[in-house]
């Protein structure tokens, strides 16, 4: 978990929008390896173990319980090319900002950080082989993204993302005119512009607010 990147993410309990507090016992250049975030309104905690801070409710228990299994990493071909179609879709052309990839378009987390010269990769829930660092943040979460309001500039769900709770908070954490992109079956929510859309999914962008507001109040 890249230390810059902590200031984006907000306690996934719900109660008033606050930072989370960071705990490092354990850094490597910028990168805390272990050590926790801690919400200063609620007391809870997220651990971050071999660089992978973890979100979900269960957190504690799971890794006491077990340690994740390791899931194959996809031929290095398929994430070159599902790299460079996230990277074409979301328009991370200029650097700079944080992007989110879920599920299956994290597995290619390291890829598209090498694309794109100053951009930061949150990988939520990538398969195994993606490690922190490099550009490249790892993070595991239940059913919602837990980053702020406006903190991204695109991200893109897979399927196992695309539920509704996901989908709602990452238009939230999304600045406008961010991109979304998600699974062609997954509906298209408020507050999102589809783009456009092929067999597999479609894209859309946050609505910018002064647009709104113009179209509210044509006389003015
Ligand atoms: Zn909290």
């Amino acid at each position: 978990m890249f230390i810059e990147v902590v200031d984006a993410f907000r306690c996934t309990r719900p109660h008033e929008l606050t930072w989370l507090v960071a705990q490092a016992d354990r850094l490597e250049d910028r990168d805390i390896i272990t050590g926790a975030l801690g919400c200063p309104i609620c007391g809870a905690r997220y651990p971050i173990a071999a660089g992978v801070a973890d979100f979900r409710a269960a957190a504690a228990a799971a890794a006491a319980a077990r340690r994740s299994p390791p899931s194959p990493a996809p031929p290095a071909p398929d994430l070159a090319e599902r790299a460079l179609r996230v990277a074409a879709l979301l328009g991370l052309t200029e650097s700079g900002g944080l992007v989110v990839l879920a599920g299956a378009w994290a597995d290619a987390a390291h890829e598209v950080a090498a694309l794109v010269d100053g951009i930061h990769v949150l990988a939520i829930d990538p398969a195994s082989h993606v490690s922190s660092g490099f550009g490249v943040s790892v993070a595991r979460a239940d059913d919602t993204l837990p980053l702020r309001p406006d903190a991204v500039r695109g991200v893109a769900l897979d399927a196992a993302h695309a539920t509704a709770p996901f989908v709602e908070t990452s238009v939230a954490a999304l600045r406008p005119t961010g991109r979304l992109l998600a699974p062609a079956a997954a509906p298209v929510p408020p507050g999102i512009v589809e783009r456009a859309r092929d067999a597999s999914d479609w894209l859309g962008e946050k609505h910018e607010l002064t647009t709104l507001a113009r179209a509210a109040h044509p006389s003015g």
